[in-house]
Parts: structure tokens; C-alpha cells; sequence
């Protein structure tokens, strides 16, 4: 059993706490990684020691297997934990951790690459019993075949990237005429985009949920789901608020597709963390891709379940199996997480720059992951999450209201912030319904703006 004595965190921000912190909990060493740019973050101070990896492009520091590699060597760290984002879902990082006998607190090389392109994962899925979204037979490779697939699943069709990403590379399609203009320009734009100019296509489904299951197995054959996360509150298909136990779901509904899920990692001897992600409409499933990876959301399913998935996750990784079996887990209450980015809660324009005052909500049911503090200058250079507001109540209603008050508690000045957004939905009554899709955070935006 490869036991794990120092952890290097290849990542920044508020993740990178967040790692760090089960790191303290554990008793295990940790070494922080950090740009130029990043020398006062907070994971930088909190650790037992720090590496600067290089200058503020990612590609030149937190992307840069050769020096993330020699700062394992320097500092003598047995394992690597990503994050999520960066190199998290980068197979060959963790071959070539593995090939210096450094452990990556992840799945197998072989594992992430599967995931990694979408069509060999719907496929995987497919044969691993779940369920999918109706879609053409691997690649559309030409324009026949696009008109042809097209017609046989019916209109609208959505043409995707298979290296796709982060929401990027998708295209709708209503018409014959609309097919062949998004083939193309789908297959030129993921040629730039991703290096790759393959793409799929699948059934555009006009009003689903986006609801996934989060997984866990123990590389042998053992897996447990942990439940669900309801992610549908998006814009530009990036996720703005997510909650657990989906408002849509009822007990039989989270256990079946749950089962689902459990039974797939057992059959892929599934190792550490895993998102499956699904789109739900009309009572029915249909996966969309798997994250192989720990998720930027992953606190609510923690709150409900009261599991801490990073000390999970290095568990798993020095070889020490699940500590749960799937009678041992529990759903309690609710809990909804916001993402708090510095930008404009209109616009979302960025806004980098220095935080003046920050003072943080807290009491009963309130968490925060955040690397921000006063003083804290936020660097250009980086994604504009800086921190993330979880709140458990025992259920949706109290959840709710003490979201409400803990959103008013939060002071972030000198900087813009998306938490007037949070406000103004945590006083909808759509929300408080928990009636919405992946579109309606578009809509409620359009006509704000209107
Ligand atoms: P990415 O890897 O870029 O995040 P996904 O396949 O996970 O791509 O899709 C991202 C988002 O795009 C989903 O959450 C959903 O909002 C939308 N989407 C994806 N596939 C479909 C589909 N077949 N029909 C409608 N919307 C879709």
C-alpha cells in the first residue's frame, strides 16, 4: 500500500485550500506551486512549503508538467493532487507522475483518457448500462452523414465538439440549411479550439435539468454514488449555483439512477472521484460526458452526506479503499453552493484588482472556500471564482433562508462581485419553486437587461 507522507498541490486558488486543508487534517505534508503572480495567495502561506513554478501564464506554471514534476523531486512530495481544471484531466501528467513513482491522487491514465473524448465516453457509457442522449454513431464525418443523422433522431440537433470543453464548441441546429453551416464551422472552430476537429451530434433537448451523480470507487471493483447535484442554474453553460438534492428528484428517482451510476464504476473498477453528468428532462436520463476529477461543487454533496470526498480521495490513492459502503451513506437536508466571481453581476465583465474589505458570513450551516482576504489582490490572469458560499439546512426552505441571511452578512468591497446576483435569486419565487432548466438563468438575464 503506497502510503502517501507529503501531497503537492498542483493547482491555485481556492482549491488549492481546500486540498490543503484535509492535507492538515490528515497529518500529511503538503507543498503549495505557485506563478509569480501568486506568491501572497493565501494556499501559498498556509503550506508547509512552496515552490514557484514560473511566470503568470498558466501554460508557463500551473501547466507546466516539468517543473511541477522537478518541484516534487526538490521537495521530496510522494503524491500530486490537481484540483480540478489545470492538469486534472491530463492523462499523459499522470503517466508521467507515475513513471517518476509519484502518486496521482486521481483515476488511471487509461481512465481519463476514455472520458476525455466524448465519443469513446458516451460509447463506454453506453456499454456500462447508462443511459445517453439519442446522437449520431460516433464522428459525423461528412456532410451527408450529418444530414443524414439529423434527420434519422430529428430536429433540433446539436453538433458538439469531441474534444469539447467547458461549454464551448456546440452548435444548434434547426434546419437542413442550419446542419451543414453548424457541421463546418463546428469542425473549423474545435480545429483551433482543441487541436481536434472531430465532431458528434446528438438530440438537442429543449428544456432539460442538468443533474449529476457524483461516484466514487475504490480501483477494485467497489463503488459507492454519493448522490446528486442539481446544476442547471448556468450561463454560458458554466455553472453559477448548484444544490443538492435536486428539487426534480424524488427518493426512487436518486436511488435508481444512483444504482445506475455505482454499478458502472464497479464494472470499470473505477478509481477516486467521478462526476457522471446528465441531462434530465421529462422523467428520463441522458448522459452528457464524466468528469474524472474532484468538482468545483463537490461541497454540497459533502454537506448533505457529511463525507469528506479530498480525504476520500487520498484514501483511495495510498491504497486504503472506501471508508463507506453504499449502506453507510445518508442524505441530510440541503445545501446550495454560489460561486462568487469577481466580475459584474450584469455584465460579467472581470474585475481584477485588490480586495479593500472582505468580510466573510458565518453560524450554523455556513461554509466558505475562498482563498480571498483583505488586501488580496486578484491577479488578471486566472479564472474569476474567488470563492464559494455553501449553505446546509435541514431543508429546502430553511436552506433557503439562511442563504438569504448569510448573502447579506458577505461583504467584498473593491472589487465587483456576483453576489447582488445570488441575492436577487435567492428572492425569486421560480427559484424558491425549485422550478427551473438550463435555460432559465439566460432568459432571467435577457429580460433583467431588457
Ligand atoms: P462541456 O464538456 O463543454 O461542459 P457538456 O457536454 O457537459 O460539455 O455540455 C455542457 C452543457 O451544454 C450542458 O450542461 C447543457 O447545458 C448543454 N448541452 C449539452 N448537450 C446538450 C443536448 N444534447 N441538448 C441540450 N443541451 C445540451
Amino acid at each position: 500500500m503506497p502510503m502517501i507522507s507529503k501531497i503537492l498541490i498542483a493547482n491555485r486558488g481556492e482549491i488549492a485550500l481546500r486540498v490543503l486543508r484535509a492535507c492538515k487534517e490528515l497529518g500529511i505534508a503538503s507543498v503549495a506551486v505557485h506563478s509569480t503572480a501568486d506568491a501572497d495567495a493565501m494556499h501559498v502561506r498556509l503550506a508547509d512549503e512552496s515552490v514557484c513554478i514560473g511566470p503568470p501564464p498558466s501554460r508557463e506554471s500551473y501547466l507546466n508538467i516539468h517543473q511541477i514534476v522537478a518541484a516534487c523531486e526538490i521537495t521530496g512530495a510522494d503524491a500530486v493532487h490537481p484540483g480540478y481544471g489545470f492538469l486534472s484531466e491530463n492523462a499523459k501528467f499522470a503517466d508521467i507522475l507515475e513513471a517518476h513513482g509519484i502518486t496521482f491522487i486521481g483515476p488511471t491514465a487509461d481512465h481519463i483518457r476514455i472520458m476525455g473524448d466524448k465519443i469513446t465516453a458516451k460509447t463506454t457509457a453506453q456499454q456500462l448500462g447508462i443511459p445517453v442522449v439519442p446522437g449520431s454513431d460516433g464522428e459525423v464525418k461528412t456532410e451527408a452523414d450529418a444530414l443524414r443523422t439529423a434527420k434519422e433522431i430529428g430536429y433540433p440537433v446539436l453538433i458538439k465538439a469531441t474534444a469539447g470543453g467547458g461549454g464551448r464548441g456546440m452548435k444548434v441546429a434547426r434546419t437542413e440549411a442550419d446542419v451543414l453551416e453548424a457541421w463546418s464551422t463546428a469542425r473549423t472552430e474545435a480545429a483551433a479550439a482543441f487541436g481536434n476537429e472531430s465532431v458528434y451530434m446528438e438530440k438537442y433537448l429543449g428544456k432539460p435539468r442538468h443533474i449529476e451523480i457524483q461516484v466514487f470507487g475504490d480501483g477494485e471493483g467497489n463503488a459507492v454514488h454519493l448522490g446528486e447535484r442539481d446544476c442547471s442554474l448556468q450561463r454560458r453553460h458554466q455553472k453559477v449555483w448548484e444544490e443538492a438534492n435536486s428539487p426534480a428528484l424524488n427518493v426512487e428517482q436518486r436511488m435508481k439512477i444512483g444504482q445506475i451510476c455505482a454499478d458502472a464504476m464497479r464494472k470499470l473498477k473505477y478509481r477516486g472521484a467521478g462526476t457522471i453528468e446528465f441531462l434530465y428532462e421529462n422523467g428520463e436520463f441522458y448522459f452528457i460526458e464524466m468528469n474524472t476529477r474532484l468538482q468545483v461543487e463537490h461541497p454540497v454533496t459533502e454537506a448533505i452526506t457529511g463525507i469528506d470526498l479530498v480525504h476520500e480521495q487520498i484514501r483511495v490513492a495510498s491504497g486504503g479503499g472506501l471508508s463507506v459502503t453504499q449502506e453507510d451513506v445518508h442524505f441530510h437536508g440541503h445545501a446550495i453552493e454560489c460561486r462568487i466571481n469577481a466580475e459584474d453581476a450584469r455584465t460579467f465583465v472581470p474585475s481584477p484588482g485588490t480586495i479593500t474589505h472582505f468580510h466573510a458570513p458565518g453560524g450554523l450551516g455556513v461554509r466558505i472556500d475562498s482563498g480571498a482576504y483583505q488586501g488580496y489582490r486578484i491577479p488578471p490572469y486566472y479564472d474569476s471564482l474567488i470563492g464559494k458560499l455553501i449553505v446546509h439546512g435541514r431543508t429546502r426552505v430553511e436552506c433557503m433562508m439562511r442563504l438569504r441571511r448569510a448573502l447579506d452578512e458577505f461583504v467584498v468591497d473593491g472589487i465587483k462581485t456576483t453576489l447582488p446576483l445570488f441575492q436577487d435569486l435567492v428572492s425569486n419565487q421560480d427559484i424558491a419553486n425549485g422550478d427551473y432548466d438550463i435555460h432559465w438563468l439566460e432568459d432571467y438575464l435577457a429580460k433583467g437587461s431588457a
